[in-house]
């Protein structure tokens, strides 16, 4: 059966369910984002049933602090400072003329690159062997675990990383523990779910007797999780089930989370905007720590007086944690568009302000 006439059965499927009281199911995946708002499959699911993005964007919730250690090391000279492409142009709050963004560092003359994939930043740390190379990680597991076997293959003695790396499911788990929560089921991100397994969101279903279904980011996976989350609804009951199983195993890639445990340790870290969560980032552990940046560089980054926070005006924090819609910001498409970015929702390719003015959704 082709993919589109497996979307169609799907679809059909879930217009057959009997019908309920309003649904929301939350998405925590930029990809899952991307293919729901791109092939308009809001659009066609029945009345009531609500599809919230919810903490699916690294970049967006990368703490201001930390992006402003990444752009005063760039600036203070003598290093080269990579990172994905998306995070050169976060903007942090900034007195007028300060260097704002990593972009407006390599503006004013600071050694930043773009790489693409872990292996970019070896190369370029290879290079040049007498020149420091930062490599600034913002990411979930999937760019993490990657990062993790970057350093335990060996990298050269003149990289090191800044670490701004997070895990998914502590957000989510945040967000389910508060009471006022209107949440009714979870599509788990299949991305990060072939790394660290579907077993990972079991206790969606488990603690918050919610229904939770990993999806792929096809139409036909997403609109297969679509259904069964709200089947599980409608017959009140709650599971994990695994609509991706194609990729995603139970206990994900033992490899890759061999890796992740040798090489970095869980702490709890600060999401931009939202504040800190137990147990939701990484930090090097052991030797690995010899190629931390923050042990081998003195990092003078000016104190930030509005630490953490968004930019004025800005409603991206709201948005990542699913309490508004992008439309729903006063500066979505007047004050912030993908050209003029106010906020790092609009930036970065995982961002939903960003994937919805893509999408055509206009304020
Ligand atoms: Fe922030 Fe712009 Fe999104 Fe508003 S539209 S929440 S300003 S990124």
């Amino acid at each position: 059966m082709s993919g589109e006439a497996e979307a169609r059965l799907w679809l059909d499927r879930i217009r057959a369910l009997p019908p309920g009281p309003p649904v929301a199911i939350m998405n925590v995946c930029g990809g899952h984002e991307r293919s729901l708002s791109m092939l308009g499959l809001r659009a066609l699911l029945p009345e009531g049933v609500r599809i919230i993005p919810g903490p699916g964007c690294p970049v967006c919730v990368c703490p201001e602090e930390d992006l402003a250690d990444a752009i005063a090391l760039a600036m203070a000279g003598g290093v080269t400072l990579v990172a994905f492409g998306d995070m050169l142009r976060v903007p942090i709050n900034a007195p007028k003329g300060e260097v704002a963004s990593l972009a407006a560092a390599r503006a004013a003359g600071a050694d930043v690159r773009p790489i693409a994939a872990p292996q970019d930043a070896v190369a370029i740390a290879r290079a040049a062997p007498s020149r420091p190379v930062v490599f600034f990680v913002a990411g979930f597991e999937t760019t993490t675990a990657p990062v993790a076997a970057m350093l335990a293959e060996g990298v050269p003695d003149n990289l090191s990383v800044l670490l701004a790396a997070r895990l998914t499911w502590p957000a989510v788990a945040m967000l389910l523990a508060e009471e006022d929560n209107a949440l009714d089921a979870l599509v788990a991100p299949g991305h990060v779910a072939t790394v660290m397994g579907a077993e990972e969101w079991r206790f969606v279903a488990e603690r918050h007797a919610l229904p939770v279904a990993v999806a792929g980011f096809s139409a036909e996976s997403l609109l297969a999780a679509i259904y069964s989350v709200l089947r599980q609804k409608r017959e009140g009951r709650a599971f994990l089930d695994n609509c991706y199983p194609e990729l995603v195993r139970p206990e994900g890639n033992p490899t890759a989370r061999r890796l992740l445990d040798e090489v970095m340790e869980v702490t709890d870290a600060a999401w931009r905007g939202i504040g800190v969560i137990p147990r939701s980032g990484f930090a090097l552990r052991g030797d690995w720590r010899a190629h931390d940046a923050r042990a081998r560089h003195v990092i003078a980054a000016p104190p930030r007086r509005r630490a953490g926070e968004m930019p004025p005006g800005c409603d991206c924090a709201s948005v990542v944690l699913g309490r508004r819609q992008p439309d729903q910001c006063r500066l979505y498409g007047r004050a912030c568009t993908p050209r003029h970015p106010v906020g790092p929702c609009m930036v970065s390719d995982e961002g939903a302000c960003h994937i919805w003015w893509q999408a055509g959704v206009r304020a």
